[in-house]
């Protein structure tokens, strides 16, 4: 039998707010464990919450951002559970009412616009870290108690992994780009939950969804998609029947278990906060914050590969990432050079530039003026793409105009069919053995005779005209 495969995720993502949700600890990562905290996140008896209203705010940007609609009056709500890292044994998240539903976000598979449903994003509290590293005993580090997330319910839309991972990918970028999270990964400031289930293939009726937990990374979730679409997939075929529950997804192992069978929402006993006032969002709340959301990546992805033709993978790199698509839209607006040389310089050696230097764009001396121009010396010739390369390492480390750094670099190129035409004889003269192979039928000396040519003229003569005139000369035949 044949399944289709339906896939919802669950994002949280930490918001980069100066101070925490409640209370005004710092919220910063990478702390001495357990020095970012006070009574309030620690959950002391008597202590009272006090929302953070950037935390508000950030959660409508994203709203806005997914297209959803925002709720003028919503609610914070207590979600009751005991664990080690929740000293209250409640999270104060949202539940009946969130911060925004009903949006969406539109992602490119293989060139085509895939709308995918956000059913909706409310504002909560992340709870402590347990670290297990420590020997037979595990340690609690409180900072993160308290740190605001937005966490982000899609709709069971996604039908691949593939599409998951775009979602994942596309979604990062957004949050980037409207500057409410950093998303890194590594620090665990965006995490993801997926569900999966399958169904007989045309079928309407959704099958039975199972949830995968502790997933690391977006390379992961695509591999616990995959599995869990396999291990549904063979029970089914043999008759069997899924369960709701939640899993634990082992990376390592590339496997999962579970965890607990699905808990039901009556276990968490949810009720309104009573310390929290109910949050009223104006209408000059949301045009404000919409001011703050600009082209958004899938219509650059979607401009960089219709309009100039450059395939996904590397429009992605440029469309996903807010520095890179600043420095390409404006350097192509400049206008004097094909998009094309554009992309190619910043996904190649800039971006190698900036991986191996560890910094970004701001913190080097290019701008897209000089990268524009850049493009342009090479285009028309001014100069070789080698020397190109030197004066691009001089923009990186030190800035500075184009044009500047050729002259005092002296790496013009010379086309000048005279200098060449001279410069072309002088090495055919001097290298008779060549020019004997060459005409032997030996036609690999023609590259040994153009290598000759460019080091007499210290790199300078362009190479292009070189080879076209020893051709000629080789052949005997007339410039014409
Ligand atoms: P919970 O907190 O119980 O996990 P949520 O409402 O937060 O519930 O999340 C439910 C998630 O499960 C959503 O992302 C939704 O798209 C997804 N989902 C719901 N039904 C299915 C299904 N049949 N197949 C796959 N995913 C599903
Ligand atoms: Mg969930
Ligand atoms: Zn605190």
């Amino acid at each position: 039998m044949q399944f289709d495969t339906y896939i919802g995720l669950e994002v949280h993502a930490e918001l980069k707010t100066r101070s925490k949700i409640f209370c005004i600890c710092p919220n910063k990562f990478g702390s001495p464990a357990n020095t970012n905290v006070c009574p309030v996140c620690m959950g002391f008896p008597g202590a009272r919450p006090m929302l953070n209203r950037q935390v508000v705010l950030y959660g409508v940007r994203a709203g806005l951002a997914l297209d959803c609609d925002i709720a003028e009056f919503s609610r914070m709500d207590r979600k009751n559970y005991f664990y080690p890292d929740l000293p209250k044994a409640y999270q104060i998240s949202q539940a009946e009412i969130p911060l925004c539903s009903n949006g969406h976000l539109d992602i490119l598979v293989e060139n085509q616009l895939r709308r995918i449903g956000i059913e909706r994003i409310h504002i909560e509290e992340d709870a402590g870290k347990l670290v297990h590293d420590n020997g037979p005993d595990t340690l609690i580090d409180f900072n993160r108690c308290g740190v605001p997330l937005i966490e982000v319910v899609t709709r069971p839309d996604m039908r691949s992994s593939a599409e998951a991972h775009e979602f994942l990918e596309t979604l990062k970028s957004v949050l980037q780009f409207i500057d409410v999270s950093d998303c890194r990964m590594e620090e665990g400031s965006i995490r993801c939950d997926v569900n999966v289930s399958l169904c007989p293939a045309g079928s309407s009726q959704l099958g039975t969804r199972v949830e995968m937990k502790n997933i690391n990374s977006f390379s992961s979730a695509l591999r616990a998609i995959e599995y869990e679409t396999a291990r549904q997939d063979t029970l089914l075929s043999a008759g069997g029947i899924i369960h709701q529950e939640t899993r634990k997804w082992d990376d390592s192992r590339g496997e999962s278990f579970v965890m607990r069978t699905k808990e039901n929402v009556a276990d968490y006993r949810f009720f309104p906060e009573p310390d929290l006032a109910a949050i009223h969002i104006t209408d000059d709340i949301i045009n404000n914050e919409r001011a703050y959301i600009p082209e958004l990546p899938t219509a650059k992805l979607l401009r960089y590969t219709t309009k100039f033709g450059i395939p996904h993978s590397e429009a992605s790199i440029i469309a996903f990432d807010a520095e890179k698509a600043g420095m390409f839209d404006e350097a192509v607006n400049c206008g004097r050079c094909s998009p094309r040389s554009i992309c190619n310089w910043i996904i190649g050696d800039i971006t190698k530039y900036l991986n191996d230097s560890g910094v970004g764009i701001p913190d080097t001396g290019i701008t897209p003026e000089s990268l524009a121009d850049l493009g342009e010396a090479v285009e028309s010739k001014v100069i070789s793409s080698s020397a190109a390369k030197t004066v691009l390492m001089e923009l990186l480390t030190k800035g500075g105009s184009v044009g500047e750094i050729i002259r005092r670099l002296d790496l013009a190129q010379n086309s000048d069919t005279e200098y060449i035409t001279s410069l072309v004889e002088e090495i055919i003269s001097a290298n008779q053995r060549s020019v004997e192979d060459y005409r032997n039928g030996k036609t690999n000396a023609l590259g040994y005779l153009v290598g000759q040519c460019m080091r007499r003229s210290a790199g300078k003569a362009d190479p292009v005209e070189v080879k076209r005139l020893l051709n000629i000369k080789l052949n005997n035949q007339e410039d014409k």
